[in-house]
């Protein structure tokens, strides 16, 4: 039963496997469900080497200032350490798992989804108010109706779905949101310092945004501490949505300004350098 997708969905198709690898390398890079006690990190400790820096530095650290705002903080899954489970090995069965879930599940869009580019999609009033974005897993059934039965079975079968907390339709709304962002997306301006491939794990087929090396939401702070001169705030790397999302559950917005404010230092990170050599093997099909 395989789908074949035709030539003129194609490009739409690769952005769509993109969102879905993204969220499927998500889940199985997601740290098991455990006692938190990560958390528990007594604040003054001094970092060792063998404990990932991130984790004592964001739950206190050095030198927060004294009037003790800690925006991410209040979300304990952003300090989360980032574990790959064992035995998770993108390869060729990632690979083809990924090709095969984005296959079926693309070919259930709505028709106008498989070819809108970003113009067909901006002078499109119907398109836009057919989905409000953030889609919910409320919405998806009406968006994906014919969806093949095998594809929640085999999410379920890999643990990338739980009935209870997270069934296919939760799992599917971001993916299909993350899809028609990209859509309503102009597409970059060229500009010379795009790069041509991730700067973390260096693939260099998928779709790359950029990343604010010093992140826009402590910019004012960051300025007025002096970490960084205002010039530098517009430091960008450009990285595959799968390591975007890494960097951001590696550590928290202010500690990313402040240690990790180059892609050289976020790779001096043993825990970074780990998953760049890891999801920098997963491979699509015919590369
Ligand atoms: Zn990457
Ligand atoms: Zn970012």
């Amino acid at each position: 039963m395989s789908t074949i997708i035709p030539e003129d969905q194609q490009r739409n198709y690769e952005v769509f496997r993109d969102c879905l690898a993204t969220a499927l390398l998500e889940k199985i890079s997601e740290p098991e469900a455990k006692p938190r006690r990560r958390t528990k990190t007594k604040p003054k400790r001094k970092t060792l080497s063998s404990t990932p820096s991130h984790v004592n530095s964001a739950s206190g650290g050095e030198d927060h200032g004294l009037n003790g705002e800690h925006p991410d903080l209040a979300d304990p899954s952003i300090k989360s350490h980032v574990e790959l489970k064992e035995n998770s090995v993108p390869g060729d069965d990632l690979a083809d798992f990924t090709d095969y879930i984005a296959t079926e599940t693309f070919a259930c869009l709505p028709a106008e989804l498989k070819t809108a580019d970003y113009h067909d999609y901006m002078a499109s009033p119907e398109l836009q108010a057919q989905f409000i974005l953030p889609l919910t897993g409320a919405d998806m059934s009406a968006h994906l109706p014919n969806l093949d039965p095998d594809i929640p079975e085999s999410l379920s079968a890999y643990g990338i779905t739980h009935e209870q907390k997270q069934g296919i339709n939760e799992f599917l709304a971001p993916v299909l949101t993350a899809f028609l962002i990209s859509l309503s997306t102009p597409p970059p301006a060229p500009s010379t310092t795009r790069a041509e491939a991730c700067e973390i794990c260096g693939r260099d087929w998928i779709n790359l945004s950029y990343h604010h090396l010093i992140p826009r939401f402590v910019h004012a702070k960051a300025v007025r501490r002096g970490w960084h001169r205002e010039c530098d705030l517009q430091n960008v790397a450009w990285l595959c949505g799968a390591c975007h999302h890494f960097v951001h559950r590696f550590a928290p917005h202010e500690e990313l300004a402040r240690r990790y404010y180059t892609v050289e230092l976020l790779l001096a990170e043993d825990e970074v350098r780990r998953w760049a050599d890891w999801v920098g093997r997963l491979r699509w099909k015919g590369r």
